[in-house]
């Protein structure tokens, strides 16, 4: 079995059933259909991509009354049909990841050209859409992932994911009215004339980057934010000497990159109150 399969690997299969058997770890002797569900909502397809001859789209067989056309840059799949003497219903039910192993000329095999999912939205009762969402399938990820119960494990967890498999988990675990939790959230106390000085030292204009303040607020005022450069949980003072007030940007920045180059511009500016 396959670890992992990417689009660029170019690997051709005889056969579904071969593709079946190979990636996806089932123990198949024969298989006709054009797809199938693997658990859950991730499904195979099958398709065999029409030919572009003399500028217009033929099927490769004419079993079926519609042509699975994919376009130049391999990222929309499109299934046109030509009448509506199909069961409609069947296909909009693949509303979740489809792992796609097309069969692009009559003598391939058949190959990965990426993990789609139907553009539901897009679709008319004659044509299906379908947009490609990764390039690469890691197998063993598919079947063997635990989402951790701690949410800073679920970050890390999240972040290491590959683009199909972070959709599923995120579709699945998605919901539309999230639920409240009560929770008691300790804060620092923080002087609101200090705040206010250091705004009126950086007068409409961040102290980090010199760019003017992004919006002026509700209250006419250019938007800063005010920062602790040593932050007030790791000891710091809340004190104008180590008060910045920045724009939102720079103000992430400080809390997410920590570089030591930007901590030393604003202890120096910080030290000054000048008019
Ligand atoms: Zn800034
Ligand atoms: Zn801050």
């Amino acid at each position: 079995m396959l670890n992992k399969i990417c689009i660029e690997d170019n690997i051709q299969f005889k056969t579904s059933v071969e593709v079946l058997n190979e990636c996806f770890g089932k123990n198949y002797k024969g298989f006709q259909k054009a797809g199938c569900y693997l658990g859950g909502d991730m499904f195979v397809w099958f398709p065999k991509l029409a030919l572009k001859m003399d500028g217009q789209y033929k099927a490769q067989s004419k079993t079926k009354p519609w042509i699975n056309v994919l376009s130049d840059d391999g990222k929309t799949l499109e299934m046109i049909a030509e009448t509506d003497d199909f069961d409609r219903e069947r296909i909009l039910k693949r509303s979740g990841i489809i792992f796609t192993f097309a069969k692009c000329e009559p003598k391939e095999g058949y190959r990965y050209i990426g993990t789609f999912i139907m553009a539901v939205e897009e679709c008319t009762d004659l044509r299906f859409i379908y947009r490609r969402i990764d390039t690469v399938i890691d197998f063993e990820e598919l079947y063997n992932y635990q989402v951790p119960e701690n949410e800073e494990d679920q970050e890390r967890h999240a972040k290491q994911l590959s683009k199909s498999q972070l959709y599923r988990i995120a579709k699945e675990r998605g919901s539309e009215k999230p639920k409240m939790s009560e929770r008691t959230v300790a804060t620092w106390g923080r002087d609101k004339y200090v705040k206010e000085l250091a705004k009126t030292r950086a007068d409409g204009i961040c102290e980090l980057c010199k760019e003017p303040a992004p919006f002026v607020a509700s209250d006419g005022k250019p938007f800063l934010e005010t920062h602790h450069i040593k932050w007030l949980s790791r000891g710091g003072s809340d004190t104008i000497e180590n008060c910045v007030a920045l724009c939102p940007n720079c103000h992430r920045k400080m809390h997410y990159c920590e570089n030591v180059e930007d901590i030393k511009t604003l202890m120096k500016i910080a030290k000054y109150i000048t008019v």
